[in-house]
Order: C-alpha cells, then sequence, then structure tokens
C-alpha cells in the first residue's frame, strides 16, 4: 500500500510546477473534485507565496462549504504511562525511569467525572502499550466505567495497534473511533524510531486498521507524527493509506490527526532534521483539506493559540481543549502532576478556549448524535457528501453549545453565549428546521437536556 519509491517518484515528477498547472489543480480542489496523486504532488512542490495563500483560502472556503462554523470539541484522558515500548521521541518510553501509574476504576470513573465537570462529552482514550499491566480487559472494564459513571457520550480510543479478536472486544462495548497514528509511513524512519519493541513492527502497524476493519470497527483515525520524516512524503503516504482503505472496505479514515513532534523527557529536537516549521505546517493542513474533503481533522493543544485559531480557519475540524497528558492529570490546582507524554503549547481552560471561538463566529459542538444513532462509516461519509450535514449537524451543535452554557458557562459567557446561539440558529434557512431548533433551545434552556436531530 505505501511504497517509498513509488512516492518520491511522484513528487520528483512534479517538482517545480508551473503557475498554470497549480492553479488548475487548486481549482479543481476547489469543487471538491477528486485530486490524483500528481495533482497533490504539484500542491506539495508549490512554493509560490501567492499560490500558498489561494491553497489557505482554498482550504478554508471548503471547510466552511462542508463543516460550517462548527469545532468538535473532545479531551485526551490518560489512564496508563506503563509502557513496553521504546518510541525515541515519547516521554513515557521504557528507557525512561520514572514511577510508573495506572489508574484504579475508582479513579477512572474520578476523571471522568472532572472531565465531564469541565464540559466535555467526548473523549480519546489513551494509554502505553503493556500487555500485562493495561490487557485488552482492562482497557474494555476503562470504557464501560467511564460510560456506565458520566455522562461522557462517546469514547474515542488511541491503543497500540492490537489484534482481531482485541478489536471487536473494543467495538462491542462500544468505542467511537479508533485512533493509530501510524507516527511515520517511512519504513527506515520507522525502524530507527521504534527499536526493539512490539510496536516496532512496521507492516503489523500499517496494517491495524484492517484487523480493525475485518472485526466490524468501520471508524478509524489516522494520523502520523510530523517532524520524524519528510512531511511531503507523509502527506502522500496518508492520502494512499486513505484510499487503500476505500478500496478495500469501501470506507476511508474518519478523522486524520496532525501531531507535530514537541521536546520530551529523554529526547533531544535537534536529532530530527525533519522537523517542519509553522510554514510547511500550514501547508500540509491545508492541502490534507484540498485532497480529503470529507476526513475530519483533528489538532491537539500541541500546538500554540495562535496556529490552532488561523488553523480552525483553514481546515481543522476538531480540536481538544483543557487537555492534560499526564495519568490521571484532571485535578484541582494544587494537584501535583505525574510526567507527561510531551509538552503542552496551549493550557487554556475549557471555557476560555470556547469563549475564542465564539468571539470567531465558531460553534464549539459537543454533538455525538451521529455516532448515538449509528451513523458512523460510509453511513456518515454519505451525509457528508450529500451537503445535507449543514441541516443537522449545525442544529445538533447549537442545541449541544447551549447544554453547554446552562451547565458549565459563567455569567459572561451565559449573557454573551445564548444570544450568539439564537442568532445563528435564526440564520438557518430551512424553516422548519429553524422553528423546531428555536423552540429545542428554549427547552435546553428550561432546563430539558440530550435533544438531538
Ligand atoms: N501508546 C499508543 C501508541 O503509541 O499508539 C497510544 C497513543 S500515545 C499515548 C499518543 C501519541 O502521542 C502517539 O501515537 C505519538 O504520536 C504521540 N507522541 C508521542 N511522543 C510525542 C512527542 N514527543 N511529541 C508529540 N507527540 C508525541
Ligand atoms: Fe509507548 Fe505510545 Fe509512547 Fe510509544 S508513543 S512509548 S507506544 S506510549
Amino acid at each position: 500500500m505505501i511504497d517509498k519509491k513509488q512516492i518520491y517518484d511522484i513528487l520528483e515528477n512534479a517538482k517545480e510546477p508551473t503557475a498554470k498547472e497549480v492553479d488548475q489543480v487548486i481549482k479543481k480542489a476547489a469543487k471538491r473534485e477528486r485530486l490524483s496523486y500528481h495533482e497533490i504532488a504539484v500542491l506539495l512542490n508549490a512554493e509560490n507565496a501567492e499560490h500558498l495563500e489561494k491553497i489557505y483560502d482554498v482550504a478554508g472556503q471548503i471547510k466552511q462549504e462542508i463543516y460550517g462554523d462548527r469545532v468538535v470539541m473532545f479531551a485526551p484522558l490518560y489512564i496508563s504511562n506503563h509502557c513496553v515500548n521504546n518510541c525515541k521521541y515519547c516521554g513515557y518510553r521504557r528507557d525512561n525511569v520514572f514511577p510508573r501509574k495506572k489508574l484504579s476504576f475508582d479513579a477512572i470513573k474520578e476523571q471522568a467525572k472532572l472531565l465531564e465537570k469541565l464540559g466535555h462529552k467526548r473523549l480519546a482514550l489513551e494509554c502505553g502499550e503493556h500487555p500485562t499491566e493495561t490487557p485488552i480487559d482492562y482497557v474494555v472494564k476503562a470504557i464501560e466505567t467511564i460510560y456506565e459513571h458520566s455522562s461522557i457520550r462517546r469514547i474515542n480510543v488511541n491503543i497500540a495497534a492490537t489484534t482481531e479478536e482485541n478489536y471487536k472486544r473494543l467495538l462491542d462495548v462500544g468505542i467511537g473511533t479508533y485512533i493509530l497514528f501510524q507516527e511515520t509511513y517511512d519504513q527506515d524512519a520507522y525502524y530507527d524510531q521504534h527499536p526493539k519493541s512490539l510496536k516496532g513492527d512496521y507492516e503489523y502497524h500499517l496494517h491495524a486498521f484492517d484487523r480493525a476493519f475485518k472485526a466490524g470497527i468501520d471508524d478509524v483515525g489516522a494520523g502520523v507524527l510530523f517532524g520524524l520524516a519528510d512531511w511531503k512524503f507523509e502527506v502522500m503516504a496518508l492520502i494512499m493509506h486513505n484510499a487503500y482503505l476505500e478500496d478495500t472496505y469501501g470506507v476511508g479514515f474518519h478523522t486524520i490527526s496532525v501531531p507535530r513532534l514537541k521536546k520530551a523527557t529523554g529526547m533531544s529536537l535537534k536529532d530530527y532534521p525533519h522537523m517542519v516549521t509553522d510554514e510547511e505546517f500550514k501547508r500540509l493542513v491545508t492541502i490534507l483539506r484540498l485532497s480529503v474533503p470529507y476526513v475530519g481533522m483533528i489538532l491537539s493543544t500541541r500546538e500554540p493559540i495562535d496556529m490552532r485559531s488561523e488553523l480552525i480557519e483553514h481546515g481543522i475540524s476538531q480540536v481538544s481543549a483543557g487537555s492534560k497528558t499526564d495519568v490521571g492529570g484532571y485535578h484541582d490546582e494544587t494537584y501535583e502532576h505525574e510526567p507527561d507524554q510531551f509538552e503542552l503549547a496551549d493550557e487554556r481552560s475549557v471555557l476560555e478556549v470556547n469563549k475564542a471561538l465564539m468571539e470567531k463566529g465558531h460553534i464549539p459542538s459537543y454533538c455525538t448524535a451521529c455516532y448515538r444513532n449509528g451513523r458512523t462509516g460510509d453511513r456518515f461519509m454519505r451525509l457528508a457528501k450529500s451537503g445535507k450535514i449543514g441541516l443537522i449537524c449545525e442544529p445538533n451543535a447549537l442545541m449541544t453549545l447551549t447544554e453547554y452554557i446552562m451547565d458549565y458557562g459563567d455569567e459572561s459567557l451565559k449573557d454573551n453565549g445564548l444570544s450568539f446561539v439564537k442568532e445563528h440558529a435564526e440564520n438557518i434557512k430551512h424553516t422548519t428546521v429553524k422553528d423546531k431548533l428555536l423552540h429545542n433551545i428554549d427547552r435546553i434552556i428550561a432546563g430539558e437536556r440530550d435533544l438531538f436531530f
């Protein structure tokens, strides 16, 4: 599925594209037509400032057309930092000596309650890989505990590549997206970064989604840890991996995450010659948006505030907020934190992030309706491609935001937020949807919860 030489040949053949070539590809992308690998390579090789601006603009336009003003909110929850792997870039690698910790089920319940108090409804459950400390039974019970004892409605799971049988267990317990980052699609860099470990098997890792699909999971989230290898190569490889899944299983990635390598204990960024600059990062996010317009794109708090604000305008559809990446990290301010997996750059509270989003006209969304109505995999993609996402998702986003404002907002958010929600609702063109939505917003203000289309 990933042929290194083929990718470099495609990139080489599209080197120094003419202005006319770049313009043509951008125009095609603006119509949301599927781009060929050569055309994607043309975009990756475009260097001229005017062209880059056009790429950013079209990415913003596509994002607006497909996702509207919504930005989906979530938070990671780290339940264990025990790890048998030795990924050179990660603070949790086995060579780093520190007291390891895994949460008891009571502690998991408490963390879920604390996340609930921040207003979250959607989590990404994170865990190191350890067959005896955190076997699949532990992960499954952690998920059951959260669903049973909190109002968290969707748990996406980011655990190490595993067997088809274990993926069935995750499916049965009702996970949202199964997330796994390839880290790097460059086989040589992969072997170098994952020495002597379970994770060190490139092929096994690369085919994890095949096993997940065979187990019945139809909602998978990919990612590359940008900084481990050439970013242009990684973007092409991500798109090829997605195409392979679409061709083989009828559905590709539900989301793509774009983590950039950050400083962590036991590693130096100086050892990474492929670190991605801010400009390159903007290019890669926007080119992904043009290449796979219907795939959700996730940005974490690894990125600083300015970069997050900017990329939400140009393609990102989902962000984490108020995140902690240490095990059991959601606590009051007096809590002494455990070692982090890596450094964070946006440490604002969820409330601050939401206010900043709304100031720019975005709708922070806590909606989980698709997942709860079984609208996953190709059923979700059909909805996205039908252009009707706005008629269902935007009203749902506004209702969940109303809930958030009522339950977790401070006085200033209550004052401004409710008029923000109503203004957006008034702008919905479909009158039946608009009337029902306005009625539902009033019901939520009066105390009803969990209404959705
Ligand atoms: N342990 C599982 C795994 O490796 O697949 C679960 C995910 S791990 C807790 C989450 C992700 O953090 C990794 O996939 C990796 O991409 C990312 N990560 C690790 N070290 C990082 C660093 N120094 N900077 C940024 N992201 C990092
Ligand atoms: Fe373990 Fe995941 Fe960190 Fe690798 S990235 S050391 S597998 S926690």
